[in-house]
């Protein structure tokens, strides 16, 4: 599935950088700074790269946290939106990520504990309040989880933060990791659900409704 994964020279020694590539013993791999150099350059082919696109594996600097648009929630107060990945592994038609990005490479955020501290600081901004975490904003929270393992992080955080609630939302049937422990009331997980005639027109490459269900 990934042929060739790029990755930045400071995350090569990561044990999630290290787990993420053994599962793809022949990928190619390629050394690189910041994954900007891949995925910002002007005049890329985002339908060609569509076809086959790298893994890019990363660290995310900056706010990894951000107060959601007005409007995006679902009626709590305190908003927020975070974005571990992105791109999709699905092709969408109506989806605002087939012209988001330069690039249709997947990058991956692997420094997950620094999102945690940074929802603990939004936490800490809403002390005694109920705090909306929102993922699946840049991509599909779960479509490619059984690579980053990053629902299972998730889940333990919340575990120990009942204020704290995320909402993963998701095309895929990629459950694996919610099913393996009891379910938290403040994990939420939201699927897309479309007419099959809908879905098979415009939802290239995700699974389809009947597997969803
Ligand atoms: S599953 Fe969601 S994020 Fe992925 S292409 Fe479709 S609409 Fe976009």
């Amino acid at each position: 599935m990934i042929q060739t994964i790029y990755i930045e020279r400071q995350v090569a020694d990561h044990p999630r950088t290290r787990k993420i590539l053994a599962r793809f013993p022949d990928a190619h791999q390629i050394d690189c700074d910041r994954y900007t150099e891949i995925f910002n350059p002007k005049n890329q082919n985002f339908r060609l790269q569509k076809q086959q696109p790298a893994l890019i594996i990363a660290h995310k600097f900056g706010k990894r946290v951000l107060s959601a648009p007005e409007g995006y929630g679902v009626g709590g107060q305190h908003n927020y939106y975070f974005s571990h990945m992105l791109n999709c592994i699905y092709d969408c038609r109506y989806c605002f990520l087939q012209g988001m990005y330069r690039s249709a490479h997947y990058v991956l955020f692997i420094n997950y504990d620094d999102f945690f501290e940074s929802m603990d600081r939004a936490l800490a901004n809403h002390p005694g309040e109920d705090v909306w975490f929102f993922s699946g904003y840049d991509c599909d929270s779960l479509a490619l989880d059984p690579v980053t393992g990053f629902a299972a992080h998730l889940l333990t955080f919340l575990e120990s933060r009942q204020r704290a609630f995320a909402e993963l939302r998701t095309k895929s049937t990629q459950i694996r990791a919610l099913l393996s422990v009891p379910a938290i009331p403040n994990a939420i997980v939201a699927f897309s659900l479309t007419p099959t005639e809908t879905a098979d027109r415009f939802e290239h490459k995700a699974p389809p409704i009947s597997k969803r269900l």
